[in-house]
């Protein structure tokens, strides 16, 4: 069994509010990071997956689809995003980096399916990362929102972005 790991990196904005809590407690627990208004990380992300090395090609996977999955599943929904306004996991989940790394295993998984997912690793800061190995995470509706959903809110914003563009 061999490991390979791909990194990449992106951009969003985001801020962290609960509404089951008071405002104080708000203010309490989240701090600076409550302000609605947003602030932004770069973030850096590395997907790693496992497998048997191809005798034949001497790979464990494909890299170019690997690298497509990622681009398409992760980086252009959350790339210069606002989190809490325009990635459908977070219109009720608080996009801290440990959900941020859940929901991102969410995007993966199914789609990566000639290797398996090993671990996301999503970097906040330099100093701060938080790791997901997809353990108790079986059930496709867990986080909240369903892929179908997420893809019918993907596809209405991209009708919109498009119109706007041709306006
Ligand atoms: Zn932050």
């Amino acid at each position: 069994m061999v490991y390979l790991t791909r990194k990449a990196e992106f951009s969003a904005s985001h801020f962290y509010h609960n509404p089951e809590f008071t405002p104080e407690q708000n203010q309490r627990i989240f701090g600076k990071c409550n302000n609605p208004n947003g602030h932004g990380h770069n973030y850096t992300l590395e997907v790693t997956v496992k497998g048997a090395v191809d005798p034949k090609s001497g790979f464990v996977v494909d890299l170019k689809q690997l690298k497509d999955v990622m681009n398409r599943e992760v980086l252009d929904a959350l790339d210069h995003r606002f989190l809490n306004k325009e990635v459908p996991e977070f219109f009720t989940k608080i996009p801290t980096t440990e959900n941020l790394a859940i929901a991102i295993w969410q995007r993966l998984a199914p789609k990566l399916t000639a290797t398996q997912l090993h671990r996301v690793r999503v970097y906040e800061t330099p100093d701060l990362f938080v790791d997901f190995y997809g353990e108790d995470f079986h059930d496709e509706e867990s986080f909240g929102v369903t892929r179908e959903r997420i893809r019918e809110i993907e596809t209405k914003a991209l009708i919109a972005l498009r119109k706007q563009r041709h306006t």
